[in-house]
C-alpha cells in the first residue's frame, strides 16, 4: 500500500534551482510504486468546506509574484481525476463531512511544484482538495483519517505545505547560513512527535512545540501534514524521508506516514 506523503514545497524556485530538497523529489517518484491515481493537498487552495477539482485536464495556476519569468513559462498539466474525486466524496460523505466540487480549478504551485519532479511526464491524473485554514489541525486530521481508504486502492495522497514557514524572516538572514536555534528547536520537537505517533501533542502543536508562533505566523502550511497523518491511519508513526532547509530557515522536510 502506498504511504501518505507530507511534502514541503518550498519556495516556487524549487523548480527551476538546484537544491538537496530538489534532488530528494526527483528521486521520490522513482522510489515509490506508481499510482493510480494523485490527491494533492496543499497549503494554497482555502475552500469553505473541501472541495475538489473535478476536470478532464489540470491547467497550471502560477499563483505567485515577482519571480522570473522562466517559471511563469513551466507547465504541469496532467490529466485530471474525477472518478478519484467522486470516491472521495462519499468517503467524506461516509465520515459525515460535507464536501464540494470545482469543475474549473487546476493545480496550484503547491501541487504542481514537486509533482513536476516527483513525475515529469505529467502521466498521472492529478486531483486537488481545498483546506479550510481557520478549522486547525484537529480538522485536517479528520478530513485526511476519512481518505486514508483511498491508500488501498492505489492513491497517493500528498499534503504539500511547508515544515517551518516564516516568510518574513527570509529577507533578514544569511541564504546559505547555517538554520537558527528556534528553527532547529521545533524541528526537533516536531520531529520526534511524529516518529513516535504523538498524534494528541502534534495537534497541540502551538501551545507543546518551542517557537511554533516563530515558525508558523498562521497554521495554513503546516495543514497539509495533519491531512497526510490523518490518512495514514489511526496510531501511525511518521517516517522522515528528508530534512533540508532554503534560505536557512525555510525548512523541507518530508514525512510518509502508513
Ligand atoms: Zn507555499
Amino acid at each position: 500500500m502506498l504511504p501518505a506523503l507530507f511534502l514541503s514545497h518550498g519556495s516556487p524556485m524549487l523548480a527551476l534551482t538546484e537544491s538537496p530538497a530538489r534532488d530528494f523529489l526527483r528521486g521520490l517518484g522513482k522510489t515509490l510504486e506508481r499510482p493510480a491515481a494523485i490527491l494533492v493537498a496543499s497549503a494554497h487552495w482555502e475552500t469553505a468546506v473541501p472541495a475538489f477539482n473535478h476536470v478532464a485536464r489540470n491547467a497550471t495556476i502560477h499563483d505567485f509574484y515577482g519571480f522570473p519569468p522562466a517559471l511563469y513559462a513551466l507547465r504541469y498539466e496532467p490529466p485530471g481525476a474525477p472518478a478519484l474525486v467522486d470516491r472521495a466524496i462519499g468517503l467524506l460523505d461516509a465520515a459525515g463531512l460535507a464536501s464540494a466540487v470545482d469543475p474549473r480549478r487546476g493545480l496550484d504551485h503547491g501541487a504542481w511544484v514537486p509533482l513536476s519532479l516527483m513525475y515529469p511526464d505529467a502521466d498521472i491524473p492529478v486531483a486537488q482538495v481545498g483546506l479550510q485554514f481557520d478549522l486547525g489541525p484537529a480538522h485536517h486530521l479528520r478530513l485526511g483519517r476519512a481518505l486514508a481508504a483511498l491508500r488501498a486502492e492505489n492513491v497517493l495522497v500528498i499534503g504539500s505545505g511547508s515544515f517551518t514557514h516564516n516568510l518574513s524572516r527570509l529577507g533578514r538572514e544569511a541564504v546559505d547560513g547555517p538554520q537558527p536555534a528556534d528553527v532547529v528547536a521545533f524541528g526537533d520537537w516536531f520531529d520526534a512527535a511524529i516518529r513516535e505517533g504523538r498524534e494528541a501533542d502534534l495537534l497541540a502543536y502551538r501551545s507543546l512545540a518551542p517557537f511554533a508562533e516563530q515558525q508558523h505566523p498562521t497554521d495554513e502550511h503546516l495543514l497539509p501534514l495533519y491531512v497526510a497523518l490523518g490518512a495514514g491511519g489511526a496510531g501511525v508513526r511518521g517516517e522522515r524521508l528528508h530534512s533540508s532547509a532554503m534560505y536557512s530557515s525555510l525548512r523541507m522536510d518530508a514525512y510518509a506516514f502508513g
